[in-house]
């Protein structure tokens, strides 16, 4: 829904992302360490541009996934996950979603209680990917 007098790109979360949570910023892109993890390491790639899947250039895209397969290395040399899961949020502002998984990384406090314990804050794995990207 948009608010009247609103600029819409203001309600994005994904425009409004901090900048303490970027990891690196390449190829018109943002990496972040998302702001809601579903587990810890869950990273998001962003286009800078306020854009849907559609809006994207076969280039863009092309470029994402580059940072993707990027993504996926990064988080496999850091955190040695079992297997990752890569979600696609299309619209209104596509975003590309890397999330490290663990055997049994669903547990009894995610069912009953809706909250799950992160042993890191994403500032801090977003330094150390911050680290680990750039090498
Ligand atoms: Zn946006």
């Amino acid at each position: 829904m948009k608010i009247p007098g609103v600029e819409y790109k203001t309600l994005c979360r994904y425009c409004s992302l901090s900048n303490e949570l970027l990891i690196a910023e390449e190829s018109g892109y943002g990496i972040y360490a998302y702001d809601e993890p579903f587990n810890n390491g869950h990273i998001v790639i962003v286009p800078r541009r306020h854009v849907s899947l559609s809006e994207l250039s076969v280039e863009e895209l092309y470029k994402a996934l580059r940072l993707v397969k990027r993504a996926e290395a990064t988080l496999r040399s850091v955190y040695h996950p079992q297997g990752l899961n890569i979600g696609l949020v299309a619209y209104p502002h596509v975003a590309f979603h890397i999330v490290p998984r663990w055997g049994g990384d669903v547990s009894f406090i995610k069912v009953f209680f809706n909250a799950k314990p992160i042993p890191e804050t994403p500032i801090q794995y977003a330094e150390r990917l911050r680290r680990a990207w750039r090498s």
